[in-house]
């Protein structure tokens, strides 16, 4: 068994297992019934977790998951002004600051 994801909204974690799952990847959730006992343990203690029953597994859910995590994200957003690609953790354009157009 091995932690492959964790994440204080259990919603994407059960989204990271249902993905895993589609591929034929053994999981299951750790803490999901903890969020109760906030205030008593450590918030990162009750964090929802996301183990592989299988070892062998680990770097194949790891490349399935950061490429679904990833498309999930933000997208990158081009500069009304200069058309420059920006990233998405940008809120201005890295080469004319123009603020990005909501
Ligand atoms: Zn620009």
């Amino acid at each position: 068994m091995k932690l492959i994801y964790s994440n204080e909204n259990q919603f994407l974690v059960n989204n990271a297992k249902n993905i895993l799952e589609n591929h034929n990847i053994e999981v299951t959730l750790k803490n999901e019934f903890a969020s109760g006992a906030a205030g008593v343990l450590a918030p990162i203690d009750t964090w929802v977790e996301l183990w592989i029953i299988n070892d062998i597994d680990e770097e194949k859910a790891e490349t399935i998951l950061a490429q679904a995590l990833k498309q999930q994200g933000e997208h990158d957003w081009f500069c009304q002004q200069c058309q420059e690609q920006n990233d998405a953790s940008f809120d201005s354009c890295w080469q004319c600051q123009t603020e990005k157009a909501s």
